[in-house]
């Protein structure tokens, strides 16, 4: 939504969620995680009363993330998707977010190495690799983080594997290729005159390759 026409988010929301998209993500910025602000919980939940039923991917670039679980799970967010270099105890923080009922993705800052995120990949629904660095919308997508992406598909052929920042036509093969099924678009839809059709080529670029699918969605079973 970072890319929306903020004065009329609820409007540009429902106008995505008609183009097909399958979520929306919800950049909150603090000012002090990154160098800018966004909104917090209180706009969240507005939001949520005019998207029903929509999932909420809550993308906290905030210090102290300990701190909005709470307040996050009340504002109606379905996932929590917290900075690996925001906390010093990712577990408990895990477990604060999964006993608040959402569910937990892990984001990685461009400098941050995969292997660091490794010990908790088990534990949560989503890691999420960043493609520019966290703060702004609008950079030049860094196909430099895709062996990232890479090797947690590998390791990981079933998890939700997200990539966030300068997603759009012409990088979402890179991203597809290396193994991403989470695609968090901004300026690409929102920009753009067509945003279903741009939509429409982010996803067949994904399910093309069955990223993230279990085998058994891939191939299905004969009847009974
Ligand atoms: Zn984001």
């Amino acid at each position: 939504m970072l890319a929306s026409d903020l004065s009329c988010m609820a409007a540009e929301a429902q106008k995505v969620v008609a183009g097909g998209a399958d979520y929306l993500h919800l950049d909150v910025m603090d000012g002090h995680f990154v160098p800018n602000i966004t909104w917090g919980a209180p706009v969240i939940k507005h939001l949520r009363k005019h998207c029903p039923g929509v999932f909420f991917d809550c993308h906290m670039m905030v210090s102290n993330p300990e701190q909005w679980v709470e307040e996050i799970k009340d504002a109606g967010g379905d996932q929590y998707t917290f900075h690996l270099e925001s906390t010093k105890d990712p577990a408990a923080l895990i477990k604060q977010i999964l006993a608040s009922g959402m569910k937990v993705g892990i984001a990685l800052r461009p400098g941050t190495p995969v292997k660091d995120v490794l010990p908790w990949v088990d534990l949560v629904d989503m890691v999420l690799i960043m493609t520019v660095e966290p703060g702004f919308g609008g950079q030049k997508f860094k196909a430099d983080m895709m062996p990232k992406v890479t090797l947690l598909r590998e390791k990981y052929p079933e998890k939700d594997i997200g990539v966030d920042g300068g997603l759009g036509p012409s990088t979402i093969e890179a991203a597809a290729d290396a193994g991403a099924n989470m695609i968090v678009a901004g300026s690409s839809v929102f920009k753009s005159p067509a945003p279903a059709q741009v939509i429409a080529t982010l996803r067949r670029a994904v399910e093309r390759l069955g990223n993230g699918k279990k085998e058994e969605e891939l191939t299905p079973l004969p009847p009974a």
